[in-house]
C-alpha cells in the first residue's frame, strides 16, 4: 500500500501536493517524493523519511511549478530504498520530461520486465511504478502512440493493482486498473484540479468536489480542465464483470473519514462491530480498542451490547503503524513504544479487546500481555474481519503463507498463542453483509478468491 496525490492549476502545486501527501502520511511511511512541472523542465526530490522530513515548507516553497505529482512509500516491490521510491524520473533523449507514481502491486512484473529489457529499456530499481512508467513512455516515444491508446495497452498488459499519476510538462494524467483495486479520488479545487488515494486529503485541500476515478478510467488534466476516457472494464478484466476493491481498505488502511468505494469508512468498521456483537454473548466490564483502526469497530460493538467503551489502550501518534514496518524486529520494537495500558483502569477486570485483524499474531499477543499485566482478569479478543489465511499480490505487504498465523493455526491454536481468555473472528459472508456492493471486492487474502487470476508474483 501506498499514497499518492497530484495537483495542477493555479495554486502553487508544490505546496499543495505536500499537504496532500502529509495527509496521506497512513498509506506509505519508508519514503516520499514530489515531481513538479513548470512548463519547461521536471524537478523531482524524494528520500527516505516522512513527508514533514522530507517535503519540508522551505524547500517546497522554492519548487515552482503548477503540475506536481507525489508518493508516500510503504514497500511491497522491492526493497525499502531511494531507488525503489516513487515518482519516477523517466528521462528521455532531451532531458526528464515525465514522472510517474503508482499505488498498488503488480502480478506479472517479471514477464513484463524481461519483455521491456529485451527492447533495451533500463531500469534503475525493482519497483512496478518504474516498470509501469517506462512502458507507458516506450508507448509514447518509441512507438508513436496516442495516450489514450497507449494507456489501454497499459490496461490489456498489466495485471493487478495500480492508480497511478503521470506527469508531463503541461499534463497529469491519471488512470486506474480495470480491477478497482485501490482507491483513488479525482477533486475539483477553486483554482485547479487534484487527485489523490483517499477523499480525506479532499477534505483537507478544500476541494469543492470529488468523486472517485472509475476502475479502467483515464482522467486527462490540464490547468484548463480535465477529459475522462472511460475503457470497457469488463473486457480488460476478461470476462469478470465486477471491480475487486480491496475489502481491507475499508477494514484498516483508509482513514476512517475517508469516503472509499462508495461508503463511508467509519460507518462500515462501527458495523463491523456491530456484527461481531451480534455473535457474541461474552458478559464483560469495558469494550476496548487497539487504537486506531479499531476505535469505530470498538464503538459498534459497545453499541451493540451495552458494554461500556473505554479507551484502556493509549497510543504513541509519534511511531508508524506497526503493520507496515518492514522487519519483524522494528514491528517488535514498535509495538511496545507504541502501546500503553491504563493501569488502574484494567485492574480485576473483564476485557473485550476489539481488533481489525490478526496477521501474524505477534502484536496481538503483546497486547494481550501488556493488559494482563496491567491486571485485567479477563482478556477476550474480538476481531472485526475473518482470518487473514492467504497473501496479498495487489500491494499490501503480506508476503508469504508462513507469516501469516491464521495460515498455519485454527482458532483455538491462534487463541492460545495470543494468550486470550478467547477469541472471535467475522466470516466472510458476514463481512459482506456489512459492506455495500459487497460483489464489487477482493476478499483473496480471507478466502483465497484471486480476482487476477495469474495470483502470484
Ligand atoms: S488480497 Fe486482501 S489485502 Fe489484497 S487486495 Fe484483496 S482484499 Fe485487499
Amino acid at each position: 500500500m501506498c499514497g499518492i496525490f497530484g495537483y495542477i492549476g493555479k495554486e502553487k502545486a508544490s505546496e499543495i501536493t505536500a499537504l496532500g501527501l502529509f495527509i496521506l502520511q497512513h498509506r506509505g511511511q519508508e519514503s516520499c517524493g514530489i515531481a513538479v512541472s513548470d512548463g519547461e523542465k521536471l524537478t523531482l526530490i524524494k528520500e527516505m523519511g516522512y513527508v514533514k522530513e522530507v517535503l519540508y515548507q522551505e524547500r517546497i516553497e522554492k519548487l515552482d511549478g503548477f503540475a506536481a505529482i507525489g508518493h508516500v512509500r510503504y514497500p511491497t516491490r522491492g526493497t525499502p530504498n531511494l531507488a525503489n521510491s516513487q515518482p519516477h524520473l523517466i528521462e528521455t533523449l532531451n532531458g526528464p520530461a515525465y514522472a510517474f507514481a503508482s499505488n498498488g502491486d503488480i502480478v506479472n512484473y517479471k514477464t513484463l520486465r524481461k519483455e521491456y529489457e529485451k527492447k533495451q529499456i533500463f531500469f534503475h530499481s525493482d519497483n512496478d511504478g518504474e516498470l509501469i512508467g517506462k512502458m507507458l513512455v516506450y508507448k509514447l516515444e518509441r512507438e508513436g502512440k496516442k495516450i489514450i491508446d497507449a494507456v489501454k495497452e497499459i490496461m490489456e498488459e498489466v495485471k493487478g493493482a495500480y492508480s497511478a499519476l503521470f506527469l508531463t510538462k503541461n499534463r497529469i494524467y491519471a488512470f486506474r486498473d480495470p480491477w478497482g483495486f485501490r482507491p483513488m479520488i479525482f477533486g475539483r479545487t477553486e483554482g485547479g484540479f487534484a487527485i489523490g488515494s483517499e477523499s480525506v486529503a479532499m477534505d483537507i485541500i478544500r476541494a469543492k468536489e470529488w468523486r472517485e476515478v472509475e476502475p479502467a478510467e483515464l482522467l486527462i488534466i490540464s490547468q484548463e480542465g480535465a477529459e475522462s476516457v472511460k475503457y470497457d472494464e469488463e473486457v480488460l478484466r476478461k470476462g469478470r464483470k465486477t471491480p475487486a476493491h480491496c475489502s481491507f481498505e475499508i477494514i484498516y488502511f483508509a482513514r476512517p473519514d475517508s469516503y472509499q468505494y462508495r461508503q463511508f469508512v467509519h460507518e462500515k468498521r462501527m458495523q463491523l462491530g456491530e456484527k461481531l456483537a451480534e455473535k457474541d454473548n461474552i458478559k464483560a466490564d469495558a469494550v476496548v480498542p487497539v487504537p486506531d483502526s479499531s476505535n469505530f469497530m470498538a464503538l459498534g460493538y459497545s453499541k451493540k451490547t451495552g458494554i461500556p467503551l473505554c479507551f484502556g489502550l493509549i497510543r504513541s501518534h509519534y511511531i508508524g503503524r506497526t503493520f507496515i514496518k518492514p522487519s519483524q524486529s522494528i514491528r517488535d520494537e514498535s509495538v511496545r513504544q507504541k502501546f500503553n495500558p491504563l493501569y488502574r483502569f484494567f485492574h480485576g477486570k473483564k476485557i473485550i479487546l476489539v481488533d481489525d485483524s490478526i496477521v501474524r499474531g505477534t502484536t496481538i499477543r503483546k497486547i494481550v500481555r501488556m493488559i494482563k499485566g496491567a491486571g485485567a482478569k479477563e482478556v477476550h479478543v474480538r476481531i472485526a474481519s475473518p482470518p487473514v489465511k492467504f497473501p496479498c499480490y495487489y500491494g499490501i505487504d503480506t508476503p508469504t503463507y508462513e507469516e501469516l498465523i491464521a495460515n498455519k493455526m485454527n482458532i483455538e491454536e491462534i487463541r492460545k498463542f495470543i494468550e486470550a481468555d478467547s477469541l472471535m473472528y467475522l466470516t466472510v459472508e458476514e463481512l459482506q453483509e456489512v459492506l455495500d456492493s459487497p460483489e464489487n471486492f477482493c476478499y483473496a487474502c480471507f478466502n483465497g478468491d484471486y480476482p487476477v487470476l495469474e495470483g502470484k508474483k
